[in-house]
């Protein structure tokens, strides 16, 4: 008998007939002895419907009240999951977050994790109860409900099989595992049998939106593995777990492409000590999330200036975009640029830790397709550059053939 935590995303659980196929896999476990926690997204689709709605009503909602709305989405689901248990015969009991324990901060539409108390999950455990929790959702230690940031169910799951020192953690999706790239834009990616923790975690946080990468972040720090698999079939997935000797003889394990950034230049920016701390203290201090930073000194004639990009999220530009502006007085600049016109493409590997010759591969890549280089940045497992964003879906291909095909 083993204690099995199963995560099913929006597409698994999208309408009536999937609940079901959902409800006839938990059963099959449950038959066999196993207890089984199940941890559900709201049906695909539907956390998207409930902002475009409250956007409707005004175009900053408090995000309390976001909150307090989305968290309806799951809720839907865990119901209606329980009830598809109830019609096979099935003992099952329906948790929203809070009810499961999950206690966050109060930093509302993405939330930590504080603690999971989860006292009431294990007694319906041990009555026989199947155990089916709301993703994405938690309360504060004052009792506000929260969300854990989009994708967030995947955090549920993880942090749940931690608390429950889970033998099993499934995340169940609409792909068969975790890919060398997104198969619906690379057709010839291929489905890998593991990956390590950080490669994972590179590959989500560049734009891969199979895991989560809070919650891939969360499953290293507590050593938690698992697998992503499909719920369409039976299929063998991807385990995620800490990296071992032979991984490192694979030099890329994956590419990825961000089309959520936007990047700001600052042109002819005065050379002297301070102005760059100035820039990203501003930034920092208006909650925006910097990730890449290229400066170029100019040797031209004249006093020295260089120019200073970086990049953001794009929902975050118009917000970067008037802190920049409102520095322009004090730091003098000639102007600033935005451009929401960009990708960020990604390889990533622990293999790269050991061999040369990597990025020099991507850039002929990229330059025999005439993509110009606008950024660059590496780490030691991954190369990211930063394309216009209409080459980004071709770049993603060529490079995914160069290094894996
Ligand atoms: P869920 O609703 O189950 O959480 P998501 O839509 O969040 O599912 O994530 C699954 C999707 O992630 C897939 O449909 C796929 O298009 C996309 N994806 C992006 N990169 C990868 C990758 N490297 N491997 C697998 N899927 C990927
Ligand atoms: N329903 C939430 C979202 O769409 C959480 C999740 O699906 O993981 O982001
Ligand atoms: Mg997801």
């Amino acid at each position: 008998m083993a204690l099995i935590v199963q995560k099913f995303g929006g597409t698994s659980v999208g309408n009536p007939e999937r609940i079901k196929n959902v409800a006839r896999r938990v059963a099959g476990y449950r038959q066999k002895g196993d207890q089984v926690v199940v941890v559900v997204s709201a049906m695909s689709g539907v956390t998207d419907g409930l902002i475009k709605l409250a956007k409707e009503i005004m175009p900053l909602p408090t995000e309390r009240e976001m909150d307090m709305l989305l968290a309806t989405g799951e809720q839907t689901t865990i119901a209606l999951t329980a009830m598809a248990l109830h019609a096979l015969d099935i003992k099952a009991v329906s948790l929203t977050g809070p009810q499961a324990g999950i206690l966050t901060d109060d930093v509302h539409t993405k939330a930590k994790i504080q603690t999971i108390a989860p006292k009431q999950v294990h007694a319906l455990l041990d009555s026989g109860h199947v155990v089916i929790v709301a993703g994405f959702q938690g309360q504060t230690s004052a009792g506000h409900i929260t969300t854990l940031g989009r994708g967030g169910s995947d955090l549920t799951a993880i942090a749940l099989a931690a608390a429950l020192k889970a033998d099993v953690c499934q995340i169940y999706t609409d792909v068969d595992g975790v890919y060398t790239a997104d198969p619906r834009i690379v057709p010839g990616a291929r489905k890998l049998e593991e990956i390590s923790y950080d490669e994972m975690l590179e590959l989500a946080s560049l734009g891969a939106k199979v895991m989560q990468s809070r919650s891939v972040e969360f499953a290293k720090k507590f050593g938690v593995v698992f697998e992503v698999r499909s719920s369409l079939n039976g299929n063998r997935g991807t385990i995620v777990k800490e990296e071992t000797m032979n991984m490192e003889d694979v030099v890329i394990r994956g590419v990825s492409l961000d089309k959520n950034q936007a990047k700001i230049t600052l042109v002819a920016v005065p050379d002297h000590p301070g102005v760059a701390a100035r820039v990203f203290k501003a930034i920092g201090d208006a909650a925006i999330n910097v990730d890449m930073i290229v400066q170029n000194i100019s040797h031209g004639l004249g006093t020295p200036a260089t120019d200073l990009s970086f990049t953001v999220d794009k929902p975050d530009l118009p917000k970067a975009r008037k802190v920049i502006d409102n520095l322009k007085a004090d730091i003098g600049y000639r102007e600033a640029i935005a451009d929401e016109n960009i990708g960020k493409l990604s390889i990533v590997g622990v293999g790269m830790r050991s061999h040369s010759g990597v990025a020099a591969k991507m850039f002929e890549t990229l330059a025999k397709e005439k993509i110009n280089i606008e950024m660059i940045s590496t780490s030691e497992i991954k190369i990211s550059v930063v394309i216009e964003l209409g080459q980004g879906e071709q770049a993603m291909q060529a490079v995914h053939q160069a290094f894996l095909g």
